[in-house]
């Protein structure tokens, strides 16, 4: 695959906190979502870089898996989740703090979870377990112990888990080259993507994952979410007060309501980090949503309305 044909990334906590700082002058009525929430993507991409891909084993995965796989069953639904108990109280320790800044109606809840994690009152081993197994019982047993409920305890998990199932995913990304993936949610950890970038003069559609950032191609004229390709169903706005309004859109789903960002990247591009440019797109978010579409995968800033 010719690499002019991707989306070019960037994806390195120095990279993204200029991102977030030009979109504070470019849209200043932003700056107060990009002091919220520029922090964390900051905390998760440090803690990326951290990990290494390399260490990652990457299993056989036997025929009879690769049509499962064929039929729409993601690759870590086959594989399980990588473990990440060595690495997780350093993860909490990174993570939740930002993310108890950003959601301050649950940033107790969120400090409290992290002082249970540090002072090894929840056990890095177990809490992993019940995640990765979804243990409802041991959740909700581990969230009383921090004294918070089981959806805030659920939430700051998977906020930790983020960084590790993005790892995985780079890892894996090798093993699915050649095998068809026609679905609109990733191949990799089964989410529905938040953000799509178009590539070039035949504006190629690249979706990115919501959760692990794997990003595959798909085709321009199919609702991901519903795999709808009833074109009259199918439709686009721009918001009409930004500057880079054909640049940035919004493609809505009148079957199944939701929409889904999606900037057109130019060519010869420089590197993008596509969280922050969708930070940027609040505002046709919030112009889809008043025509009442939900988001396809919602971002860290409409998580918790
Ligand atoms: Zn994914
Ligand atoms: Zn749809």
């Amino acid at each position: 695959m010719n690499q002019n044909e991707r989306i070019c990334h960037e994806k390195t906590p120095k990279g993204i906190q200029t991102a977030l700082d030009d979109l504070a002058v470019r849209k200043p009525g932003l700056s107060s979502l990009v002091s919220a929430f520029g922090p964390v993507l900051v905390a998760k991409a440090e803690l990326t870089e951290r990990l290494s891909e390399d260490e990652i084993n990457k299993p056989d995965i036997p025929e009879s898996d690769w049509i499962r796989f064929s039929k729409g069953v993601h690759l870590f639904a086959i594989t399980g989740l990588m473990d990440f108990q060595k690495e997780f109280k350093q993860a909490a320790h990174m993570i939740l703090p930002p993310i108890a800044e950003a959601f301050s109606g649950i940033g107790a809840d969120i400090e409290a979870i992290e002082r249970n994690i540090a002072d090894d009152s929840l056990d890095a081993d177990d809490c992993v377990q019940a995640f990765v197994k979804n243990y409802t019982r041991n959740i909700t047993a581990f969230a009383a112990r921090a004294g918070t409920s089981p959806d805030i305890f659920r939430f700051a998990l998977a906020q930790i888990a983020e960084p590790f199932k993005e790892i995985q995913a780079r890892a894996f990304s090798p093993l699915i080259e050649g095998h068809q993936w026609p679905h609109g949610h990733c191949p990799m950890c089964g989410s529905f993507p938040a953000v799509a970038g178009l590539i070039g003069e035949g504006e190629a559609r690249w979706l990115q994952c919501s959760v692990c950032a794997h990003e595959w191609r798909f085709s321009r004229h199919t609702c991901p979410r519903c795999e709808n390709n009833e074109q009259s169903s199918l439709e686009y706005f721009f918001d009409q007060d930004s500057p880079a309004k054909d640049e940035e859109r919004v493609s809505v789903c009148k079957l199944c309501n939701t929409y889904l960002l999606t900037i057109a990247l130019r060519q010869p591009t420089g590197p993008v980090n596509m969280d922050v440019a969708a930070m940027g797109m609040i505002g046709l978010e919030n112009q889809a949503r008043g025509k009442g579409f939900s988001p396809q995968a919602a971002m860290l800033w409409n998580l918790m309305e």
